[in-house]
C-alpha cells in the first residue's frame, strides 16, 4: 500500500463517509493532495477530525447534485458520494437517485474540464437478487426496478451507464468499482447495516437481530483491502466494471454467531422479518480484479472484525 504519488491532486466525493475517509487517509499517505467533498447527509465531520492539521488535505462542504467548479488542476476524482446503507437510502430515496444521476454527471463534467481520471464507487447491488453465483462482472443482474431498494440499485446502474457514455463519447479515462459489503472502523453505529448492528448489540449484551431465518449470505471485505483495490483501479487502464470484495461467503446466522464469539457477548440471537427484496446470496468473483489489478484482499475476517470491534468498543466507551 502507500504507493508514492507525490503531488497528484485528487478529489474524493463522499470524503466524510466510512470508506471515503479511509480513502483520503491512504491517498494522503501515498503523497497526494486531497480535496474532500461532502454534504454530510450520512457522513460526519468526525471521520475527518484527525486531518484537521494536515496541510495537504482541504475540505469543501457541497452537495454534488449542484455543479461545482474547482480552481487549479485535478488528476483524479473518486466519486463515493451516495447514501449506502438500506436504512439511509430508504430514508432519502429521491436524494439517492439525484446523487447517482445529477451528482455523477456533475463530477464527470468536472473530470472532463480538468482532464482528470474518474472512479465510480458502484455496488454489488447492481446484481440485485442475483440468479448467478458467484457474481461475475458479465452478469447483468436481477433488479426489481420499482421495489424499495430500486432507488439505490437503479441510481448506481444509471451512474455506471453515464460513466460508460462519457468514456465512449468523450474518451474520458473512467473506472467502475463494484464494491461488495465492506466493513471497518468509522462505520456509523446506527446505520442499520449488519456489521454495526451486530457489533453494537453484542457489546451491549442486547439481542442480536437476524432478519429472516439468517440463511441469506454475504461476503465481507475489510476497508483497508477495499481502499487498496480502489487506488489500484484508479491507476489501471480498465474502463469496465471490476468487482472489489472478499469472496469469503457466510450466512447471516453464522455471522451473528461469530460476532457473539469475538465480542465474548452473552447476547441471545433473535429473528425478525426479512426486509423486502433482501438479496438471498452475494459473493464476488474477483477473477478480473486479480488479473487486471493484481489485487486480492489480504485481511482475514477474524482480524478485520477484531480491529472493528476494538474501534467500536472504544467509541462506545468500554463495555458499550
Ligand atoms: P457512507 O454513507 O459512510 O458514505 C457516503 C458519503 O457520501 C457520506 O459522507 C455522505 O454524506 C456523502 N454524500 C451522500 N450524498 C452526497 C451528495 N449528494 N453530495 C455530497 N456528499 C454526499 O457510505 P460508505 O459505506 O462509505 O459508502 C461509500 C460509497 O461506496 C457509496 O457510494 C456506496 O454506494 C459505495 N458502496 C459501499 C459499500 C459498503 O459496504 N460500505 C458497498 C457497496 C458500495
Ligand atoms: N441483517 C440482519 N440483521 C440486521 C441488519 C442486517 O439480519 O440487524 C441482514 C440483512 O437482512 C441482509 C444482510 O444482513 O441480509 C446485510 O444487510 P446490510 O443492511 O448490511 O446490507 P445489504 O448487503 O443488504 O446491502
Amino acid at each position: 500500500m502507500e504507493p508514492q504519488e507525490d503531488g497528484l491532486r485528487v478529489l474524493v466525493a463522499g470524503a466524510a463517509g466510512f470508506i471515503g475517509s479511509h480513502l483520503c487517509d491512504a491517498l494522503l499517505a501515498g503523497g497526494c493532495d486531497v480535496l474532500g467533498v461532502d454534504n454530510f447527509v450520512t457522513g460526519s465531520p468526525r471521520n475527518l477530525g484527525h486531518l484537521a492539521d494536515e496541510p495537504r488535505f482541504r475540505f469543501l462542504e457541497h452537495d454534488i447534485v449542484e455543479p461545482l467548479s474547482i480552481e487549479g488542476p485535478l488528476d483524479a476524482i473518486f466519486n463515493l458520494a451516495s447514501p449506502a446503507s438500506p436504512r439511509d437510502y430508504l430514508a432519502h430515496p429521491v436524494e439517492t437517485l439525484r446523487t447517482g444521476a445529477e451528482g455523477t454527471r456533475n463530477l464527470l463534467e468536472l473530470a472532463r474540464t480538468k482532464g482528470a481520471c474518474y472512479v465510480l464507487a458502484s455496488t454489488s447491488e447492481v446484481y440485485g437478487d442475483p440468479l448467478e453465483h458467484p457474481q461475475k462482472e458479465t452478469y447483468w443482474g436481477n433488479v426489481n426496478p420499482v421495489g424499495p431498494r430500486s432507488c439505490y440499485d437503479e441510481s448506481k446502474r444509471f451512474a455506471e451507464a453515464l460513466v460508460m457514455a462519457y468514456h465512449r463519447r468523450h474518451g474520458l479515462c473512467t473506472h467502475i468499482a463494484r464494491i461488495f459489503n465492506t466493513y471497518g472502523p468509522r462505520m456509523q453505529h446506527d446505520d442499520g447495516r449488519i456489521v454495526p448492528n451486530f457489533i453494537v448489540q453484542a457489546l451491549r449484551n442486547q439481542p442480536i437481530t437476524v432478519y429472516g431465518d439468517g440463511s441469506q449470505t454475504r461476503s465481507f471485505c475489510y476497508v483497508d483491502d477495499l481502499v487498496e483495490g480502489l487506488i489500484l483501479l484508479s491507476r489501471s487502464e480498465e474502463p469496465y466494471p471490476v468487482n472489489l470484495g472478499n469472496p469469503h461467503e457466510m450466512t447471516v446466522l453464522e455471522f451473528a454467531r461469530l460476532i457473539r464469539e469475538l465480542t465474548g457477548s452473552e447476547s441471545e440471537i433473535v429473528f425478525e422479518p426479512l426486509p423486502e427484496d433482501d438479496p438471498q446470496r452475494r459473493q464476488p468473483d474477483i477473477g478480473r480484479a486479480k488479473s487486471v489489478l493484481g489485487w486480492k484482499p489480504r485481511t482475514s475476517l477474524q482480524e478485520g472484525l477484531r480491529l472493528t470491534i476494538e474501534a467500536f468498543r472504544r467509541e462506545l466507551g468500554g463495555g458499550g
